[in-house]
């Protein structure tokens, strides 16, 4: 038994629940994925954090105007 639940937000191939099992993932926000495009998300590091680089800030040598 299966049944068509949606389409992948991302590549927009049919996603289908088999046997109760969703052929698919639900990401946080609400949009249905199919398994590759959320392998490839997590491959890609997009939920984990990322290293910080701090914003440049220029330090601009304030001149003394006399
Ligand atoms: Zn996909």
């Amino acid at each position: 038994m299966q049944e068509k639940v949606g389409v992948c937000a991302n590549c927009g191939v049919d996603i289908w629940c088999r046997g109760g099992f969703l052929q698919g993932a639900v990401r946080e926000d609400g949009r249905l994925v199919c398994l590759r495009c959320e392998a490839d998300d997590e491959r890609n590091g997009r939920s984990s954090s990322l290293p910080l680089s701090p914003e440049v800030s220029p330090h601009q040598s304030s001149s003394r105007n006399e």
